[in-house]
């Protein structure tokens, strides 16, 4: 952990697991309660001198982070493998991405403007930070989804302490080591330990602002704690992301994207695509194509060198996942394994594609957040519209097909992001954020950066 700019091991150890191994082989401080005191103390103690600094200077040491990050991608790219089981080159990829977001931040502005200026008075606003930020970032994602928080945070003058998962959180522990050789001390502290530690943290009363990334449940229960003092929450939380293919489009040429869409990163992103409704007519034509497909995936380890796909983050996900599908099953719904799991104890399933299901299902209703695919056969597209919308998910949603239709049908779809002819693509100028309870509020871009400043109005009188 990183506390007020010293590396410190913690009294405790938890566990840190290779899922491609089903073993430990690292283990990770535990934070104690008095160690997300001291963290929250140091950031608290090094936000005045942060953000006394221009916003330009602030700028300039997240350019020195992303050259820093960018000398480091295969040491964290691989911490990354070991401890979130993706793929070697998705790692780095990830790295190299988390880099890169300090230096997209770097180039924003947040400017203040003169609302008044007349006469008898001159009314300006300006952005201003809240203090000690609290950032708490999911399994899934690791790296990228904690620099989509710090970023912004730092640069809007807050400080920061950040908090990972406790199945994956040795990239970013030193991650936040190495953020150590640019920042001031305090400014970005890290603590590590599951969600009790989050629960500290986040209910902490000198915590500003809380920015997180995760379930469902886990958003709500930080909403809860933070209404007793209004304490400003950011809330990035599941996604159940329908697929919705007009009646009419080619849907062998589409299978692939659809089909990689849904599988990035082994299911376990957030926009992934998590159920496709297509026109019953072209229903068993997309079925076989996906199918195709998923008998085709090379599972393994991370590491090595040809693996498409790595295991579940966790045997805990890997049994929910073995429960949807199983249940779908038992409702009379056909399943459809993928290519043969790897000899090796980790926590793998084969993309599994799954028709015929009955409505009211699990795997329609929540987030699968697995390489298990459910396919919807409907027969008009407003009853489709209405299945997409039918969850209490809304995070993003796409229309394939006819370009002016899909636009049309896109427009009924409930949820922050509505990608035609594709899904889940992400852009650092686009603003990103669920509806419903997919969460509350925005990251990336200049709207996400607003998340982190309050609004200072500033009235002067000239009689
Ligand atoms: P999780 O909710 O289990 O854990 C996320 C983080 O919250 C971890 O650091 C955990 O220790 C902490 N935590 C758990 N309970 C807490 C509490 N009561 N108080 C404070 N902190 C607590 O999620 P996960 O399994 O790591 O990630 C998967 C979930 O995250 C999925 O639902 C996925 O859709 C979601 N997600 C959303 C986005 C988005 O941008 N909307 C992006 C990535 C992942």
């Amino acid at each position: 952990m990183t506390i007020g700019g010293r590396v410190t091991r913690g009294a405790a150890t938890l566990p840190v697991e290779n899922p491609a191994w089903a073993k430990e082989f690292a283990r990770a401080p535990a934070a104690s309660t008095q160690d997300v005191d001291r963290a929250v103390d140091a950031a608290v103690a090094a936000f005045p001198g942060w953000s006394a600094l221009s916003f330009a200077e602030r700028a300039r040491l997240l350019r020195d982070c992303r050259t820093l990050l960018h000398r480091h991608v295969d040491e964290l790219a691989r911490l990354l493998t070991l401890e979130q089981g993706k793929p070697l080159a998705d790692a780095r990829g990830e790295a190299a991405l988390a880099a890169d977001w300090f230096g997209h931040t770097a180039a924003l502005a947040l400017p203040g403007e003169d609302l008044v200026n007349e006469p008898g008075a001159l009314i300006s606003m300006e952005h201003v930070p809240y203090g000690a930020v609290a950032a708490v970032a999911p399994s899934n994602f690791p790296l990228i989804l904690a620099v989509t928080k710090v970023a912004p945070a730092l640069l809007a003058g807050n400080t920061v302490v950040l908090k990972s998962s406790e199945v994956t959180p040795l990239a970013s522990l030193r991650m936040t080591e190495l953020l150590g050789e640019v920042l001031p001390a305090g400014v970005c502290n890290s603590v590590c330990g599951g969600p009790a530690t989050g629960a500290a943290l986040t209910e902490h009363p000198q915590i500003g602002l809380v920015s997180f990334t995760g379930s469902v449940p886990a958003g709500r229960a930080i909403a809860r704690s933070a209404a007793d003092n209004f304490k400003r929450v950011v809330l990035e939380l599941g996604g159940n992301d329908a697929c919705l293919i007009l009646p009419g489009a080619d849907v062998t040429a589409l299978a692939p994207r659809i089909f990689a869409a849904a599988m990035v990163n082994n299911g376990q992103f957030c926009a992934a695509i998590k159920r496709i409704y297509v026109h019953a007519s072209d229903a068993d034509q997309l079925t076989s194509a996906l199918a195709d497909l998923a008998a085709t995936a090379r599972l393994g380890d991370g590491l090595l060198t040809g693996t498409e796909y790595g295991p579940l983050v966790s045997r805990a996900q890997l049994d929910r996942a073995t429960a949807l599908v199983a249940e779908a099953r038992a409702a009379g719904a056909r399943v459809i394994p993928g290519s043969r799991t790897p000899d090796l104890p980790g926590h793998f399933l084969t993309p599994t594609v799954v028709t015929g299901l009955p409505r009211g299902t699990r795997l329609e209703a929540e987030e699968q957040f697995a390489p298990v695919l459910p396919v919807f056969a409907y027969d008009t597209v407003e009853e489709a519209v209405g299945r997409a919308n039918g969850t209490e998910f809304g995070l993003g949603g796409s229309v394939w097909g006819d370009e002016e239709h899909a636009v049309s049908v896109a427009t009924g779809l409930d949820c922050g992001t509505v990608w035609i002819n594709t899904h889940g693509v992400l852009r650092a100028e686009a603003p990103f954020g669920g509806y419903r309870s997919s969460g509350m509020g925005t990251e990336y871009g200049y709207w996400g950066l607003l998340e982190y400043a309050r609004i200072k109005v500033r009235n002067i009188a000239r009689p």
